[in-house]
């Protein structure tokens, strides 16, 4: 619509410029015919403009309608051309500003399009006035501007697909990067194995959330998990089950908590979570719950013996008061579970 709007300018300026040769005598016709050309071109732009704002435009394989819209401008400039006697060249000089439109959009093939109308138009009119109205032409001189002109639109259709070349790669890359950016991001914040968070991004989210919760005065929880006898698990039946079980424990654990909590993958098979404006009493019923489920999980599709439990402990940020004795407490208590029983 920009791009639109700053063609109709154009038009505008190229439309009191053909006024302006009018009243210089440079015309062979009067200025009823001038008018019936304007207005003619600006209906046409008028339905550009109305195309464009009302969403028509996107039928197009081009919504932008950019090779319409120069064909149409250069048919303006041509017959102006036309119009006039010994200075048809200075009509010449505008396509070249109306041809830099095209820089935005245009493939070297579409250039050529527009290029080749405006070069091969301007010939017929020069046959035809050389023809039927042979006194208003110096056939030298107009020939000569052919060929400059014609040299001067090739080089620029070159220069133009060109920078569109280059505008066009700059986006893709852009576009690649951006993509890159995004695994980038999911590998710097979640474990690959089990999709929970890792350990880093879940060391950040403690340090906001203590940043939060001294501020709003309310407390959290950590619980830390590790798997019972997991080597055990590992040699019995085999590394590859043992990462499934490290799958299943962590679907229970996303399942167990709350959107606003975060668990994540501290390393091996041991596991932490943040319990987010929780107490300790509340916090237990949640990390029974995760103990109960992966105590009672039927592994019978992948290893029919196969069990697994789980030791957690627990402990609220309040009592502690950091981030470091907090997640101490809980991984010593997840220990004392350790030694007294396990589960
Ligand atoms: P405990 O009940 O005392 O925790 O016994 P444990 O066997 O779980 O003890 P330990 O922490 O020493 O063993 C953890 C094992 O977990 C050792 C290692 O082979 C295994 N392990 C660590 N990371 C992975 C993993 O990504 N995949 C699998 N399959 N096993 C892992
Ligand atoms: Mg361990
Ligand atoms: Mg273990």
């Amino acid at each position: 619509m920009i791009r639109h709007l700053a063609a109709v300018l154009c038009l505008f300026i190229f439309s009191l410029v053909t006024l302006f040769f009018h009243y210089n005598g440079l015309y062979s016709t009067d200025l009823s015919t001038l008018y019936t050309v304007l207005f003619f071109f600006w209906a046409g732009i008028f339905v550009f403009t109305i195309m464009l704002r009302s969403g028509f435009n996107k039928r197009f394989a081009d919504p932008s309608l950019t090779i319409p819209q120069m064909l149409w401008g250069t048919l303006f400039l041509l017959i102006i051309a036309y119009l006039l006697n010994d200075w048809r060249g200075l009509m010449l000089m505008s396509y070249f500003a109306m041809l830099s439109f095209g820089f935005f959009k245009l493939r070297l093939r579409e250039f050529l399009t527009v290029g080749l109308f405006a070069i091969l138009g301007y010939i017929l009119i020069i046959l035809y006035i050389f023809v039927f109205e042979p006194e208003r032409i110096n056939i030298k001189l107009e020939l000569i501007q052919i060929l400059v002109f014609s040299g001067t639109v090739f080089i620029m259709l070159y220069t133009g697909s060109s920078i569109n070349r280059l505008r066009e790669r700059s986006k893709q890359q852009y576009a690649e990067l951006q993509a890159a950016l995004e695994v980038n991001k999911r590998l710097a914040t979640t474990d690959e194995l089990t999709g929970l968070y890792n350990r880093r991004y879940f060391m950040e989210k403690l340090a906001q959330q203590k940043a939060l919760s001294e501020r709003n005065k309310s407390d959290f929880v950590i619980f830390y998990c590790d798997l019972d006898h997991f080597k055990h698990i590992n040699d019995t039946f085999g590394h590859h089950t043992g990462d499934i079980v490290l799958q299943k424990f962590s679907e229970i654990l996303k399942s167990s908590i709350r959107e606003i909590d975060y668990a994540a993958r501290f390393g091996g098979e041991e596991f932490v979570g943040l319990l987010v404006d929780t107490d300790l009493e509340n916090a237990k019923k949640v990390t029974e719950r995760i103990r109960h489920s992966l105590e009672s999980f039927n592994f019978n599709d992948i290893a029919p013996s196969l069990q697994s439990t789980v030791s957690i402990g627990i402990a609220n940020f309040k009592e502690f008061n950091t981030i470091q004795e907090t997640l101490m407490s809980a991984d010593n208590r997840m220990y004392h579970a350790k030694h007294t029983g396990r589960n």
